[in-house]
C-alpha cells in the first residue's frame, strides 16, 4: 500500500522507509510534487499534525500521515513545544533557539524536560494519532556536533551524551520520533488485512 509522509525532510521519510517491509511504499510531498505551505497554525503538537495530514489528503485523496515535534521544558511552563522550531523568531535558527532556552533556563535547578512527537495518520475515512517521547535534562551549554535543532543542549535519561554527541543511527534507535514511528508501524503491520 501507498501512505504519503507529509515532509519534504528526505532524512525522516528515509528513516520510517528503514522501519517498513517494502510492501508499504513511502512517498514524500517532494516525490508527488506538493508544493503548497501549509500554514502549521494549531495551538498543539496534536493539531498541528492533524492540520498537516488534512492538508495533503484534501488536495491529494492519498492516505497519508504527518508528524509534529517539541521540546517541552518544565520550568518554562512546557515552552518551546509547538513553537519550537521558530522560539527565537520566523527565521527558525537552531542556535538562536538554543540560547534563548538557555538564557530563559539561566540559574535555574529545574532542567527537566522532555521531545514530544504526534503522528497523525488519515487512512479509510478514520484519523489515529501515535506519541513518542524522551524524557530528560536540558545543560546548561552546547555540547555534539552531530544531530540538529536542539539536540547540543538536551541529554536523555540514563545518557551521559547529548543526542548531539550521539551518531545519528544511535539516536534514531530510540528517540522520540523513533518511538512514534514504531507506534504507527505497529498498527500497520497488525492491521494490514484491513488495508490491502
Ligand atoms: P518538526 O515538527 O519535526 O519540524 O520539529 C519542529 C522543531 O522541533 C524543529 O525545528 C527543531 O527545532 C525541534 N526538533 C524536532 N525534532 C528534534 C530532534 O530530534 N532534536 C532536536 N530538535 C528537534
Amino acid at each position: 500500500m501507498t501512505l504519503v509522509f507529509a515532509s519534504h525532510n528526505q532524512n525522516k521519510v528515509n528513516e520510517i522507509k528503514s522501519l517498513l517491509p517494502h510492501t508499504f511504499e513511502i512517498l514524500s510531498l517532494t516525490d508527488i510534487g506538493f508544493s503548497d505551505e501549509i500554514e502549521e497554525t494549531g495551538r498543539t503538537l496534536d493539531e498541528n499534525s492533524k492540520i498537516k495530514a488534512q492538508a495533503v489528503f484534501d488536495k491529494t485523496g492519498y492516505f497519508c500521515f504527518a508528524d509534529d515535534t517539541g521540546l517541552e521544558i518544565e520550568a518554562l511552563n512546557f515552552e518551546p513545544g509547538v513553537f519550537s522550531a521558530r522560539y527565537a523568531g520566523n527565521q527558525k535558527n537552531d542556535s538562536d533557539n538554543i540560547e534563548k532556552v538557555l538564557s530563559k533556563l539561566y540559574g535555574m535547578a529545574n532542567r527537566n524536560a522532555c521531545f514530544r512527537t504526534v503522528i497523525t495518520l488519515l487512512i479509510e475515512q478514520e484519523e489515529y494519532t501515535f506519541e513518542g517521547r524522551v524524557d530528560g535534562k536540558i545543560i546548561t551549554e552546547k555540547r555534539g556536533e552531530f544531530g540538529f535543532g536542539y539536540d547540543p543542549i538536551f541529554i536523555p535519561e540514563n545518557e551521559y551524551r547529548t543526542f548531539a554527541e550521539m551518531p545519528m543511527e544511535e539516536k534514531n534507535l530510540y528517540s522520540h520520533r523513533a518511538r512514534a514511528f514504531q507506534k504507527m508501524i505497529e498498527f500497520l503491520l497488525k492491521n494490514q488485512f484491513k488495508l490491502s
